[in-house]
């Protein structure tokens, strides 16, 4: 094709300003790309993106906290190539494959005993509206038509369909949009830094589970479920908790007969040192909503997993007694087979473990940043690092990305909190250069 923009010499240039004309981007300002360039990605390999021009960045954030195996991973291209010359997609409803089935059966050998039946979607707000339909449809259909709310907790992020963003409580997502929400009352977060000077991580915990426990005891009889993101708040900051919290809501929900929804979504697969994050509390969930690296971060699939309970009352001859929701792309079988590929990668590359030493690794280094007079509530669970910078600069987020580029890294703060999430198979060299680059990004600002 001819190109006809008189500024595009430079290949990158072209795809920058061919997305500009033709691509509405996510959560962007349009306009800020006139002072921001995009960064026009060509190929990846590993923990690196390579850009047009043959610079290469660093994956700092796993792309959006999707990738666990890094890009162009040889296991998981292997397996969607076997696939595509199978079937690659096939409506779930009236059929099945055998991807969809094995996937169901690992993710159930892996999931607490109670979690026996697999739902999916395509991404990850989808399997929250899931999870909240299927909860209140499970009230009505035991004869609580009354139980039809759903409470959340400060600052957790659920998605950003209408659903999903009524139990989000991130002001930014939220505020436009909240003449079209249903109400959600957020409870306290056990975000340990709301703790007060001298309180432990731990008894900050205890004391938000009170506050939910005089919450529920009050409003039980109208709440379908309570919905959280398992001890890290990701989009909010990666506000970090107590497992003890989990307990305690896990008790609660049992006393007062509510469902909890463990939203799984950022967390799963061992971004927070075990397998799932509700690992560290014991608990099994009534919904566990998996997504993002779900699928390796290749493909968007989403899956909710449920009780025999939950199931069991929607099983009976009345299809208006059914769970009558679907996706187009529901149950894809390419998607599943790059799942199918994780799961065998994070079984043979013993993730928890392997992680675990690398996570050490890392924190051997962290001395520096931790003394930076600008850094505050420097934090670590499992693969998640995240500090806050202290700053005035309304426009740090943008700064940072934009220096951390300069430096090989792909970072992308949530206001003034710059975090770590790299892909798994972040090697040591790649781990001193994150972390030296961060010291860099941060010295120039
Ligand atoms: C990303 C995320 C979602 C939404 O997933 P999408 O695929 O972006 O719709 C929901 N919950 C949590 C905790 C998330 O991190």
């Amino acid at each position: 094709m001819l190109n006809t923009n008189p500024n595009s010499a430079l290949s990158s240039s072209s795809l920058q300003a061919r997305s500009l004309q033709a691509v509405w981007h996510p959560c962007t300002q349009m306009k800020q790309h006139e002072t921001y360039p995009l960064v026009p990605i060509a190929s990846g390999k590993g923990v690196w993106l390579y850009d047009t021009a043959g610079k290469r960045y660093l994956d700092a954030i796993s792309s959006w906290w999707v990738n666990l195996f890094g890009h162009a991973n040889p296991d998981i291209n292997a397996a969607i190539h076997d696939q595509l010359e199978k079937i690659e997609h096939v409506m779930l409803a009236g059929f099945t494959h055998e991807p969809v089935v094995a996937l169901s059966e690992r993710l159930k050998a892996i999931t607490p005993d109670s979690l026996g039946h697999c739902f999916y979607a395509s991404d990850g707000a989808s399997a929250v509206e899931i999870a909240l339909k299927m909860s209140f449809h499970y009230w009505l259909l035991s004869g609580q038509p009354q139980k039809n709310q759903f409470i959340s907790l400060q600052n957790d992020y659920h998605g950003e369909t209408l659903g999903a963003l009524s139990v989000t409580d991130v002001a930014i997502f939220k505020q436009t949009y909240a003449p079209l929400l249903r109400p959600c009352t957020h409870v306290t977060t056990p975000d340990w830094r709301y703790a007060e000077r001298g309180e432990s991580a731990r008894d900050y915990a205890m004391r938000a589970a009170t506050a939910l426990e005089n919450h529920v005891a009050k409003n039980h009889a109208q709440i379908a479920a309570f919905i959280l993101e398992p001890l890290v708040q990701g989009a909010t900051g990666m506000g970090m908790y107590h497992p003890v919290y989990l307990q305690r809501a896990r008790e609660i929900c049992d006393r007062y007969q509510i469902h909890l929804i463990a939203d799984e979504i950022a967390v799963g697969f061992g971004r927070t040192g075990t397998l799932f994050a509700c690992n560290q509390a014991d608990i099994a969930p009534d919904f566990l909503c998996l997504s993002k690296g779900l699928s390796g971060g290749y493909l968007p699939l989403s899956v909710v997993m449920t009780s025999d309970n939950i199931f069991d009352a929607f099983y009976d001859d009345a299809t208006a007694r059914a769970f009558l929701h679907s996706h187009s792309h529901t149950g894809n079988a390419l998607a599943c087979r790059a799942a199918l590929a994780t799961l065998d990668l994070i079984d043979r590359q013993q993730v928890i473990a392997t992680n675990q030493t690398k996570a050490t690794y890392l924190n051997s280094l962290t001395e520096p940043l931790i003394a930076h007079p600008s850094v505050k509530n420097f934090r670590n669970c499992g693969m998640i690092w995240a500090f806050e910078v202290e700053t005035e600069d309304s426009d740090f987020a943008a700064k940072c990305f934009q220096a951390g580029l300069s430096q090989q890294l792909l970072l992308r703060p949530l206001g003034k909190t710059i975090y770590f999430m790299p892909p798994y198979v972040i090697n040591e060299e790649e781990i001193n250069l994150l972390v030296s680059g961060t010291l860099n990004v941060l010295n120039s600002l």
